[in-house]
C-alpha cells in the first residue's frame, strides 16, 4: 500500500492531503513534522483515505524532542482523534503498546524500527525482538550503504508476511520501487517534501515505474555498473514495457566489481530476469557466468545478462547497436575507422567494425591496453597522444571523456577532424559533447551516443522477451526521452 506522508504548514498539508486522496492508499500525518498540531482534527477531516498518526522522536529520525513519557502522553492524547493506524517505535515500553491496544482496540499498530547508519546483518533477529510487541505491521527502515544492502532487505521482506521493509539513502531507492514485488506492506512516498532519504516522489513512482501495476508476478530488469545515475535506461525500458504490455519493471543500481559475487548470490532469491551491464563491469562479469554467447565471448565484453534455462547468460548488444547506428550514416566496409579508448565499449565497437570490414586503429590513454586489444582483435593500436594517422573516415569516441558536467575538452583537436568524416561519440551524458560540437562545426556527420543506446536497448528487450519488433517504432520515442532528459 502506498503511504503518502504529510508534513509542513496547515495550508500546505491541506494541499498535499487533497492530492494524496487521489494518489495513495494511506495518508501518514507526521505529527512531529506538522507546523502546528492545533489543526490536526481539521487535517484529519480532509483525509478520505485511512490515516496513520506518527509522532517520531529525534533518536528515530523525527523531530519530537520530548522524553519517552511526554511522547506517550502526547500520542495517547492525539489518538482520541481516531486514526486508523498509529506508528509506535519498537523501543517504546511494552506496557505502552498494551495501554494503546486496550484503550483503542480497533486501532492498528505499526511497530517501527529505524537504523540511520546501516542495514544490520541480523534483520531476522531484530524482527523477532520487535515481535515481542503485538502489532499489525512491522516496519523496518535501515540505511543502505550499498545496493547489496537493498537487495538483502528485499530478500528479507520477501520471506515475511507482516513486514514493511525499506532502505534509506540513494542506494535504498530500489527497495521502494520494488516493494510490491516482494510484498512489502507499506511504501512511503511524498507529494512535495521527502520525510526520509531514498523516498521517491509519488508521481515519479507511477509515471516512470508504473508502481500501481507492479505485483508479485512482475519480473525485474536492471542496469548495473558504476556510475548509473546518468543513464536514461529506466525511462526507456519502462516506457517500452508499457507499450508492449509486459509485466516488468526496470530499475538501476550501482554495483562495483568487488560486489559481483554477493550480488549473484542475492539475486537468486528475487525475480530478476535481465540486466544491462555498464562500466566498469563489462569485461569482468563474464567470469562469473556459466554461459556466454559466442559473440560476446569473442568480443570479450558482456553488456547484457538474460536469465535462460535457470542460468545467467551473457550477451553483447553494444557492438551491433553502435555499428547499426553508425552505418545508418556510413558503411564501414573498406573504411579507415579510428577508435578512441580501449575499454569495454571500445572492444565491442572495434570487434564489430572489423567484422563489418572496417580498417581499425585503436588509440588509448594507456598505450599498452590499446596494443593488447589491437593484438587480440588483429588490428592496429597505439597511444592517444601520439596520433599516427592523417586521415580517417569514421572516428568513434568510446572513452568516458565528455561524461562529466564540466564539459571537458575533446581528446581530438578541431584541426584533426575532416569534414567528410563520420564522428560518433558513445558518451550519453550531454547531447553535444565537445567532440561532437567541434565535429559539427567542421561539417562532419555526427552520430550521438543515444543512437547507439537506443539500438542496443531494443536488442536487449528482444533477447529478454524473445520477441522481435520494428526498431523504428521505438527509436523516435527514445530520442524524445533523451532530449527531454538531457536538453535542460
Ligand atoms: P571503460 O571500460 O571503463 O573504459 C573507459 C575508457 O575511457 C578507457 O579506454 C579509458 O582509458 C578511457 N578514459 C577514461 N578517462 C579518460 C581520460 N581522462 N582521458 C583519456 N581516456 C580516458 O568504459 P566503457 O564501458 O568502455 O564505456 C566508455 C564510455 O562509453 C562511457 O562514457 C559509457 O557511458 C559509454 N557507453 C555508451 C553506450 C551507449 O549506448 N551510448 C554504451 C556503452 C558505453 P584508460 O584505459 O587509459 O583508463
Amino acid at each position: 500500500m502506498l503511504v503518502i506522508t504529510i508534513q509542513g504548514s496547515f495550508s500546505n498539508a491541506k494541499k498535499q492531503i487533497q492530492e494524496a486522496n487521489k494518489k495513495g492508499d494511506i495518508i501518514e500525518l507526521r505529527l512531529d513534522l506538522l507546523d502546528d498540531l492545533k489543526h490536526l482534527a481539521k487535517l484529519k477531516g480532509f483525509c478520505l483515505l485511512p490515516v496513520i498518526f506518527t509522532l517520531r522522536k529525534c533518536s528515530q529520525g523525527g523531530q519530537f524532542s520530548g522524553n519517552a513519557r511526554e511522547q506517550e502522553e502526547k500520542i495517547l492524547e492525539l489518538l482520541a482523534l481516531n486514526p486508523d493506524y498509529v506508528d509506535l517505535e519498537y523501543d517504546c515500553d511494552l506496557s505502552f503498546f498494551k495501554a494503546v491496544q486496550s484503550k483503542f482496540p480497533k486501532l492498528k499498530i505499526i511497530c517501527s524500527f529505524h537504523d540511520f547508519e546501516k542495514t544490520p546483518q541480523d534483520l531476522n533477529r531484530i524482527l523477532s525482538e520487535m515481535k515481542k510487541k503485538e502489532a499489525t505491521i512491522y516496519k523496518l527502515a535501515t540505511y543502505a550503504r550499498s545496493s547489496l544492502d537493498s537487495l538483502r532487505m528485499l530478500v528479507f521482506v520477501k520471506n515475511q508476511q507482516d513486514v514493511a521493509g525499506m532502505c534509506m539513502g540513494e542506494d535504498g531507492v530500489i527497495t521502494r520501487i520494488l516493494s510490491p514485488i516482494v510484498k512489502s506492506l507499506l511504501t512511503y512516498t511524498y507529494i512535495d517534501q521527502k520525510s526520509a532519504s531514498g523516498q521517491i516522489q509519488v508521481d515519479v513512482l507511477e509515471k516512470i515505474y508504473h508502481f500501481s501495476q507492479l505485483n508479485q508476478q512482475t519480473e525485474i530488469y536492471a542496469l548495473i555498473g558504476d556510475p548509473v545515475d546518468k543513464s536514461i535506461g529506466h525511462f526507456v525500458h519502462n516506457r517500452i514495457y508499457e507499450k508492449l504490455n509486459i509485466n516488468g519493471v526496470y530499475v538501476k543500481f550501482s554495483l562495483t566489481i568487488d560486489q559481483i559475487r554477493e550480488f549473484f548470490s542475492l539475486i537468486k532469491k528475487l525475480p530478476f530476469k535481465g540486466f544491462s551491464v555498464t562500466m566498469p563491469l563489462k569485461e569482468k562479469i563474464g567470469m562469473h557466468l556459466e554461459v556466454i554467447d559466442p559473440l560476446a565471448k569473442k568480443i570479450g565484453a558482456v553488456n547484457t545478462l538474460a536469465w535462460e534455462g535457470r542460468k545467467w547468460k551473457g550477451f553483447n548488444t553494444d557492438a551491433a547497436g553502435a555499428l547499426d547506428a553508425i552505418e545508418a550514416q556510413q558503411k564501414v566496409r573498406g573504411k579507415k575507422v579510428v577508435i578512441l579508448g580501449a575499454g569495454g565499449a571500445a572492444r565491442a565497437l572495434a570487434f564489430e567494425s572489423i567484422e563489418r570490414g572496417g580498417i581499425v586503429l585503436i588509440l588509448n590513454r594507456t598505450e599498452e591496453k590499446a596494443k593488447k586489444l589491437a593484438h587480440q582483435l588483429g588490428c592496429a593500436g597505439g597511444s592517444l597522444y601520439n596520433w599516427p594517422i592523417d586521415s580517417f573516415d569514421v572516428l568513434m569516441n568510446t572513452t568516458s571523456v565528455g561524461m562529466k558536467e564540466q564539459f571537458p575538452k575533446s581528446l581530438i583537436p578541431e584541426e584533426m577532424l575532416f569534414s567528410d568524416a563520420v564522428v560518433f561519440d558513445a558518451v550519453m551524458s550531454l547531447k553535444e559533447t565537445d567532440l561532437l560540437h567541434l565535429a559539427k562545426r567542421k561539417g562532419c556527420t555526427v552520430v550521438y551516443g543515444y543512437e547507439m543506446f537506443s539500438r542496443q536497448a531494443i536488442k536487449q528487450i528482444e533477447l529478454w522477451f524473445k520477441r522481435s519488433f520494428k526498431c523504428e517504432k521505438f527509436l523516435e520515442m527514445i530520442e524524445q526521452i533523451y532530449h527531454r532528459e538531457y536538453l535542460v
